[in-house]
């Protein structure tokens, strides 16, 4: 049975007083409304994964949004998986389509970061989605396949069995523009069939995948009621705490 899972993504906001109080929030909630077959996982900006680990308490789980796709070295400024393993963290976001933008991170890179992770005990959320242009001229479903493949595709099977999907059309993110329930669907669809062609059935329904984009707490329940949507990835909304365990709620 694969895990039903809502991950915040804090993206580059919130201090650490705004931070801890907004966290804190989110732990008690989620406590009241626990679920045992659910996930539920922050991932803030670095500085605040060793305090957020502690305070969590295995009801609410703590990821980085990068990591490097190196061990160690001189990598002035850069953060290692070993690293955000050992503030207590158990997650990390890896190929977000603004650090594939920004950052010009491919697939092949991704797929080093995600071998990194994996070393580390690190349980990677591999993003992948289209752009507005891509899916206006119908090469999506092309674009998917690729980003599955020299990005994800390229694990055993042992790893891959650890990684979490995330759909995030990139049109979505950030924009008020969601995925309708069965656009997404369609694609979440896909990836189960990719994921049942390139591994086994088996591996294929024991994937979580996520959608991400816009998902909200007047959006959310209609999304996660598709058979292969496993839950979200939430940007802008796990900022707030209500809205964010709102979120959480729809998960049932
Ligand atoms: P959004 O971001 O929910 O603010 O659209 C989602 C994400 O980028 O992970």
């Amino acid at each position: 049975m694969r895990k039903r899972i809502v991950a915040g993504n804090w993206k580059m906001n919130l201090d650490m007083e705004k931070g801890m109080s907004v966290f804190s929030e989110i732990v008690h909630m989620v406590n009241d409304e626990r679920n045992g077959t659910q996930e539920v996982i922050i991932c803030p900006p670095f500085p605040l994964l060793n305090q957020f680990a502690k305070l969590g308490a295995g009801i609410v789980h703590v990821g980085a949004q990068n990591c490097h796709d190196q061990a160690s070295g001189a990598y002035t400024g850069e953060i290692s998986a070993h690293m955000i393993k050992s503030t207590g963290a158990n997650y990390v976001i890896i190929g977000h389509s603004e650090r594939r933008q920004y950052f010009a991170e491919s697939n092949e890179l991704l797929l080093v970061k995600t071998k990194q992770a994996l070393a580390n005990n690190l349980k990677p959320i591999f993003c992948i989605g289209e752009t507005l242009e891509e899916r206006n001229n119908g090469s999506y479903f092309d674009v998917l396949r690729t980003q599955l493949k020299e990005g994800v595709f390229g694990l055993s099977e042992f790893e891959f069995e650890q990684v979490i999907l995330a759909y995030e059309p990139v049109w979505a993110i950030g924009t008020g523009l969601t995925a309708s329930p069965e656009q997404a669907q369609d694609i979440h669809s896909f990836i189960r069939q990719e994921i049942e062609n390139h591994y086994n059935q088996t591996i294929a329904n024991n994937t979580s995948i996520l959608y991400g984009g816009s998902c909200n707490p007047g959006n959310a329940a209609a999304l996660f009621a598709q058979s292969d949507i496993d839950g979200g990835l939430i940007g802008g909304a796990s900022l707030k705490s209500r809205d964010f365990t709102d979120i959480v709620k729809a998960l049932n």
